[in-house]
């Protein structure tokens, strides 16, 4: 008896949440579609008949709590209703996708499919696991962003209901909460949401200091509600002297906010000075531009307090990624406080607290806002298209894309570009285009030259630099900041270390084959450890890219003679790969070892290769070496490679003479020390490209504790006109070493 009547109160609960939603939806401004919204939960209600959650209420209940916050928090209509109060149906029952898609078509059915597929969480037991999990997550997201929202809203309620899990599910839950939902939401302009799901994920993580900042805040509620009414007063009479229809509120920083702020900045509680803040939301008068107002509004509000000078924020004008406009002041209390204060329309408000769901409200006069989250699912997508083998590189190149806040800097051409904070001239040409952050060689920033990594400052005109000969460096991955540059250069080493793989490959088997020696998997591993190297893979690139090169010893190794052991050679730029094409192949026959080969201008390229480890240049000490693919290839005398050569192919070494006049040019590396100051490297450039009139190819420069260590490749004609550029650069006060990379 006592059964029945709970199960009857239950069964009442259920339909007067149902009849709720139904209310607010009906309130909205969507259709009124209320037959499929009622189909599907009725569908739902007897799918999950008889099985109840943790906290032992009918299951229905979280499909119609996930259904409510779709509806009342996020804003989204029909669709998403239904798919909400579907969304458990596959996943918990034995319905298919293909049940759903009979019942309730192809969209409905599509977005429930997503939301099963992202069921099982984030978190896996292992990094590469939860890569897998989270890169289908974005996948389903950048298909129909639904499909995501609605997975926030499962997840808010699931949050909203953690107390009833067991303590160890609880970690997980709120840890994955912290880590991917708050940040997503945060992306996605649900400002509110994402709030209370942080808030949730610290007081379940850590219930102690939750417990001890919420205790402070009651406390100082009452000096705070003293602080309000006395800043808010003369704003409010003048606000209603100018006509507008607003309201005020005071916002009060969230205990997660606070911890936050004193974790990061070293800080107590009472040294936090912006728990309060201010919103003042309005309707614009008759016919006036929302924009405007924002700004009669601060105008109003300058000539009742002091305004921080550095303070201002137009979100206005130029929203933020997520979406978000609003126009941030700070002003003086009259007890001696700062106090930042929101002024936001109506619309901007509603935009600011349910995010992309009221643009699309709005979409038809404003797409700004829009155009940003299309720009962001943009870059997500372009990234899950680069293969990711690193779990926890893709993770983190992920991250660095959701809570990012931005600046503004400019093209030559005036254009803008909402960049994150923090990233350098490199991260901007990725934005613009890969092929310009695969070639870039610098930037002028406000036209002045700056090396790649160079860190934008909001407001900055910048001018990217490329060059066809740069190529990417594994470098850059230390210094740039964005995901999507991070994933073009990991990309593009991949692509260029599997060319020199099989560059290697192919050197390797002529070595072999040349030695009678077989190419069996314990030879090769025979060579690798004898170079000091860590596998195949290594030795094939370190062939490839010419760091070593094959001779008499390897050959020693492989047969167990004991020798001396040449060290392996650091390996310096690659240039010479394009021209390695045109070079004719010579009969080794037909070359007259005794006699010396000219050098000229106009044989250089087409028929001998410049060698890459030590790159001569006229006026170097050279010699040639007759290689396998029958080219002449050039090194110095005293280069460490072709010192080996010389004692493993003596009969393959010719004699070389420079007969040129200074018709080409040559990449030429030199290092540069110094004391770092204010136009140290404005000078160098100056004394390079204006005074000697030389061409700068690639610049890289770091600075740390007051010094700058870098490297500049410029083209010079010969040997004398490096020691004339090294010794006007050694004029330049402050530098203090000066030298051609050898
Ligand atoms: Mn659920």
């Amino acid at each position: 008896m006592d059964d029945e009547k709970r199960i009857e109160k239950e069964e009442l609960e259920i339909t007067r949440a149902f009849q709720e939603i139904l209310d607010i939806y009906l309130a909205s401004q969507h259709r009124k579609k209320v037959e499929p919204i009622t189909k599907a939960f009725n569908f739902a209600r007897q799918a999950h008949k008889g099985v109840r959650r943790h906290s032992g209420e009918p299951y229905i209940m979280h499909p119609l709590a996930v259904a409510r916050i779709v509806c009342a928090e996020i804003g989204l209509g029909s669709t998403s209703i239904c798919a909400a109060l579907l969304h458990d149906v596959v996943e918990d029952t034995d319905y298919t996708v293909e049940d759903i898609r009979n019942l309730f078509g192809e969209k409905i059915a599509q977005i429930v499919e997503g939301l099963t597929k992202i069921s099982g969480g984030v978190f896996g037991m292992q990094a590469s696991e939860q890569a897998e999990n989270f890169k289908k997550l974005l996948l389903t997201m950048s298909e129909d962003i639904r499909v995501i929202l609605i997975k926030i809203a499962d997840r808010l309620h699931n949050m909203r209901t953690l107390e009833f899990m067991p303590v160890n599910k609880q970690y997980k839950i709120a840890g994955e909460t912290l880590y991917i939902y708050a940040p997503i939401a945060y992306r996605l302009g649900l400002s509110k949401i994402k709030t209370e799901l942080e808030n949730l994920s610290f007081r379940y993580e850590h219930p102690e200091e939750y417990a001890r900042i919420e205790k402070k805040i009651d406390k100082t509620q009452q000096e705070r509600d003293i602080l309000y009414n006395e800043f808010t007063s003369p704003i409010c009479s003048s606000l209603d002297k100018m006509g507008y229809k607003f309201y005020i509120i005071g916002r009060v920083k969230s205990p997660y906010s606070i911890w936050n702020k004193m974790q990061k900045k070293h800080i107590a509680f009472e040294d936090i000075y912006d728990i309060l803040a201010v919103r003042i939301i309005f309707t614009p008068r008759d016919g006036e531009d929302e924009n405007n107002e924002c700004f009669k509004i601060y105008n109003a509000l300058t000539k009742i307090y002091d305004a921080h000078p550095d303070r201002l924020r137009d979100w206005v004008n130029k929203p933020r990624a997520n979406g978000y406009r609003a126009l941030h002041a700070t002003f003086m209390s009259k007890r001696g406080e700062w106090i930042e204060v929101q002024i936001r329309s109506e619309r901007m408000n509603e935009v600011a607290e349910q995010g992309i769901a009221a643009h699309w409200k709005y979409k038809d006069n404003d797409n700004s806002a829009d155009g940003q989250l299309d720009n962001w699912l943009h870059t997500i997508k372009e990234i899950l298209d680069d293969p990711q083998p690193n779990a926890l590189d893709f993770l983190d190149t992920i991250k660095l894309n959701l809570y990012a806040t931005e600046i503004f800097v400019f093209t030559p051409k005036g254009e803008i570009k909402t960049m994150p904070q923090n990233c350098t001239a490199l991260d901007l040409a990725y934005r613009i285009h890969t092929f310009l952050g695969n070639h870039c060689i610098g930037a002028k920033v406000n036209h002045k030259l700056v090396p790649l990594n160079h860190v934008l400052q909001s407001g900055d005109q910048v001018e990217i630099l490329t060059s066809n000969s740069q190529h990417v460096d594994a470098n850059w991955l230390t210094f740039v900041t964005t995901a999507k540059a991070r994933a073009k250069i990991q990309a593009a080493l991949r692509r260029e270390q599997r060319i020199q793989q099989r560059k290697g490959e192919d050197i390797l088997n002529c070595f072999l084959e040349h030695e009678e020696l077989s190419n069996y998997s314990n030879n090769i591993e025979k060579i690798w450890k004898n170079r000091n190297l860590k596998n195949r893979e290594e030795l094939l690139e370190a062939l490839g890219n010419g760091t070593i090169v094959l001779g008499s010893e390897d050959k020693d190794a492989l047969l167990g003679n004991k020798r001396f052991k040449f060290p392996s050679f650091p390996f310096f730029g690659k240039s010479t790969k394009e021209t390695k094409k045109q070079v004719t192949a010579t009969q080794f026959d037909s070359i007259d070892s005794k006699q010396t080969l000219q050098l000229t201008d106009e044989n250089l390229h087409n028929s001998y290769i410049i060698a890459d480890c030590c790159h001569p240049i006229p006026g170097d000490d050279v010699l040639g070496y007759y290689d396998d693919e029958h080219h002449i290839v050039i090194h110095k005398r005293n280069c460490p490679v072709a010192d080996t050569l010389k004692s493993s192919h003596g009969n393959r070494i010719l004699a070389a003479n420079w007969d040129t006049h200074r018709a080409l040019t040559f990449q030429v590396p030199i290092l540069i020390k110094g004391i770092d100051g204010i136009g140290v490297l404005n000078e160098i450039t100056a004394t390079i490209s204006q005074q000697l009139n030389i061409g700068i190819q690639k610049l890289m420069i770091e600075s740390r504790d007051g010094i700058f260590e870098g490297t500049i490749w410029v083209n010079a004609h010969d040997v004398d006109e490096v020691r004339t550029i090294c010794d006007q650069l050694k004029k330049i006060k402050n530098i203090q070493t000066i030298a051609r990379i050898e």
